[in-house]
């Protein structure tokens, strides 16, 4: 790329170029806003602001290693889950905007006033900053195998002034006895052959977060057999899971004893969690 002053929206224009993909004009935007430190809607109100020499160099950097595939998220240090600004890095999944939907369904729930609620395998701590946001009374806990992870999710905790416990474990196998009201995961859920590994993001990020076992479900099995045990009389259990797997996973809750069953879609209109 061209390292002279130049206006936001040549730059923007060459760099969306180079990127390609699925949303080259947003990551562009995002990757200029964070070099600037303007916001996305300086580019459309006065796309002619030159931007200065030092900074369309470190453009066109971060602009390169996009090119190579880095995740935006990983390249800003950053990403937005439920308007929540996370730290990310990538030891842990990058929160998606359909986990969301899963934030959505715990939401719907007519749980107690102060819930006690876990989000296992936890990541950035999304799910659980998330719940913490709109539920100031709910006792938020979250747990993670990874402990980068883990100190990831307690830094965020931290920045966003959530109360959210975050401990060690290994889903259930280090956790304090409990009784929760409601637990709520993201797993691992993709097959170790399926072929998607292979493109986008996903090649950035552990494969601890992303692959259980030859069907992806390996994650899904384990916990929907443990959780029984976790869960106070007439609790919930919700999973997020591969929009392909919904009949298997409403198999394991009704397997594992669970009332209640039912699979919910995601913003795409295909089945991504399963609750009961
Ligand atoms: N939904 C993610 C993807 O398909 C995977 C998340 C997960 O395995 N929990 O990229």
């Amino acid at each position: 790329m061209s390292d002279a002053p130049l206006s936001c929206e040549a730059l923007l224009i060459e760099a969306a170029g180079l990127i390609g993909g699925e949303t080259p004009r947003l990551d562009a935007e995002l990757l200029l806003g964070y070099v600037t430190g303007w916001s996305r809607t300086t580019f459309r109100a006065w796309p002619e602001r030159e931007v200065d020499v030092a900074l369309v160099a470190r453009f066109s950097t971060l602009v390169e290693q996009r090119c190579e595939g880095h995740p935006v998220a990983h390249l800003l240090g950053e990403q937005e889950f439920w308007s929540l600004p996370l730290k990310v890095n990538p030891s842990t999944l990058i929160p998606r905007p359909d986990t969301e939907c899963l934030v959505e369904a715990a939401l719907t729930l007519d749980l107690p006033e102060s819930a006690n609620v876990l989000d296992l395998g936890t990541g950035t701590g999304a799910i659980a900053l998330a719940l913490a946001s709109e539920r100031p009374g709910w006792r938020v806990s979250a747990c993670d195998a990874i402990s980068e992870a883990v100190d990831l999710a307690a830094d965020n905790a931290a920045r966003l002034s959530l109360p959210v416990t975050v401990r060690q474990s290994n889903w259930f196998a280090e956790l304090p006895p409990a009784a929760f009201d409601l637990i709520v995961s993201n797993p691992p859920y993709i097959a170790g052959d399926d072929v998607h590994l292979g493109e986008g993001d996903v090649r950035f990020e552990p494969a601890s977060a992303l692959v259980a076992g030859s069907d992806g479900l390996d994650d899904i099995r384990r916990i929907t057999a443990e959780a029984p045990a976790w869960l106070s009389p007439g609790g919930w259990l919700i999973l997020e899971h591969g929009y392909e797997q919904g009949a298997a996973v409403r198999r394991l809750f009704t397997d594992a004893g669970f009332g209640s069953v039912e699979t919910r879609k995601d913003y795409g209109r295909r089945d991504r969690l399963t609750l009961g």
